[in-house]
């Protein structure tokens, strides 16, 4: 992509309405806007990182063994009367007529609807255990929407459902999102800790809310510091066999707010005691038959109808940009992680117009185009310094950089963006070494 052909509208300004280096930054690189309170238009440079993340997550789900499908954004109101959750969501639920004064409603979530799919559809046992999921926009009318999209009211989300036929099947459900939630935000580069949680309005009795620690997050959470830098289990790990991931980690104390035990948790070695804020990524959960048996989701078993257990496994999407950023910037901007970055590399010509200087770039556009690196071409007629300064903001881990005194003598500069380092090198090893670089 060329940035003069790009639309990339970068402020020159701290937005004032920006409380959170996320949301600050996410305004000044021109990657969201706000159109209403909580309510965020996506612009291109913030719409890639979304479907980076989008790919990661349907990566590891599929992985995980779980099935891709797409509900609707739109529910009838009656199907949330079933589950008794109508009346119980409160606020939050934007509630809305059609034209026919049918009572509809914007999906704040979708339990009752994946239900009514299942119950629909599968008749037998033998066809569980089943897990399906969508990444779909929903609606939540949250009493304070702050902090861009950390807390929207419009936000996407990953929702999982699994279908078993009793506990122990379920169990083994939820350690597989357990896993794959493990190794799905190791490979956004964050840590995440999976800690003891409120089951709050979507009920049952074992949960794990999957916290980043972050200064700026909303929750107060405490751990064993042990957990944070725990490896992830990775994608080679014996999925038939997961107990022992699970088993690992809540052997260990973690635990949000709602849930905190401080007699429990002063059985923590003092110098492994955290206690932190953080910011919440994902959240699974565990719930039996809470919405099979009113809705009657059943299935034929060996002898006779089975109500079958579920669970759901949410990921904030969208939150996760606020919450990579958070973890990864420097006062220059955002320092993304190479596999949710926007853009691989970022081409620098610091004088178009420059014979030598234009001919090296347009080779190493396509050279790199080529070989499936994504490319911001800085083409503009900023000075060099400018240019430096919105790509430095705007955190595309590598910078090629052509200028014409190094160019005289075949050179070029690599910069990696996390490390500040720059290298001078021949044009043809740097090029040979960004082509060959696995993304
Ligand atoms: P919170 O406690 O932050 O309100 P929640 O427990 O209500 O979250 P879930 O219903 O478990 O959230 O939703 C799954 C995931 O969706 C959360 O872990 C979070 O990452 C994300 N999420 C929830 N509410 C919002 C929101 N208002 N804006 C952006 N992301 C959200
Ligand atoms: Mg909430």
């Amino acid at each position: 992509m060329r940035l003069s052909r790009f639309f990339l509208p970068l402020l020159k300004e701290n937005p004032s309405e920006a409380q959170i280096v996320s949301h600050r930054l996410m305004l000044r690189c021109g990657m969201i806007r706000q159109e209403a309170a909580g309510i965020y238009a996506w612009l291109p440079l913030g719409f890639k990182v979304l479907k980076k993340i989008e790919k990661i997550v349907e990566e590891e789900m599929a992985r995980a063994g779980s099935i891709q499908l797409l509900m609707p954004t739109l529910q009838l109101a009656d199907l949330w009367r079933e589950s008794g959750r109508y009346e119980d969501y409160g606020q939050e639920m934007l509630r809305i007529k059609d034209r026919h004064e049918r009572e509809m409603l914007y999906g704040p979530t979708n339990e009752e609807m994946i239900t009514e799919i299942f119950r629909g559809t599968v008749k037998s046992y033998k066809d569980l255990p089943l897990n399906l999921y969508h990444i779909q926009w929903k609606f939540r009318d949250e009493q304070r929407p702050r902090f861009g999209v950390m807390r929207g009211r419009e936000f996407l989300m990953k929702d999982a459902y699994s279908f078993d036929v009793d506990e122990a099947a379920a169990r083994r459900s939820y350690n597989r999102m357990f896993t794959a939630y493990l190794n799905t935000f190791a490979r956004m580069g964050l840590k995440a800790v999976p800690m003891r949680a409120d089951t709050g309005p979507i009920g049952g009795d074992l949960s794990h809310e999957f916290i980043i620690l972050a200064d700026t997050g909303e929750s107060a959470v405490f751990c064993h510091k042990d957990l944070v830098d725990m490896p992830a289990p990775g994608p080679d790990v014996d999925w038939e066999n997961l107990q022992h991931v699970f088993d690992e980690r809540t052997s260990l104390y973690a635990a949000t707010e709602e849930m905190h035990n401080p007699d429990d948790f002063a059985k923590v070695p003092a110098d492994k005691q955290l206690s932190a804020r953080g910011i919440e990524v994902g959240h699974i959960f565990y719930f039996g038959e809470k919405y099979s048996k009113p809705m009657r989701a059943v299935v034929n078993g060996p002898d006779g109808e089975i109500t079958v257990h579920m669970g759901s496994y949410g990921i904030g999407v969208s939150r996760l940009l606020g919450a990579i950023i958070e973890a990864s910037h420097d006062d220059n901007g955002i320092i993304w992680p190479e596999s949710v970055a926007p853009f691989d590399v970022a081409l620098i010509n610091l004088r178009p117009g420059d014979e030598a200087c234009d001919a090296a770039c347009e080779k190493a556009y396509k050279a790199l185009n080529d070989a499936g690196r994504d490319v911001l071409y800085n083409d503009s007629d900023e000075r060099p310094g400018a240019k430096f300064a919105s790509m430095d903001l705007i955190g595309i881990p590598w910078q090629l950089i052509v200028g014409p005194k190094g160019l005289a003598e075949g050179n070029v500069e690599l910069k990696n963006r996390a490390t500040g380092e720059r290298q001078t090198a021949p044009f043809d090893d740097v090029l040979a070494q960004l082509t060959a670089k696995k993304v």
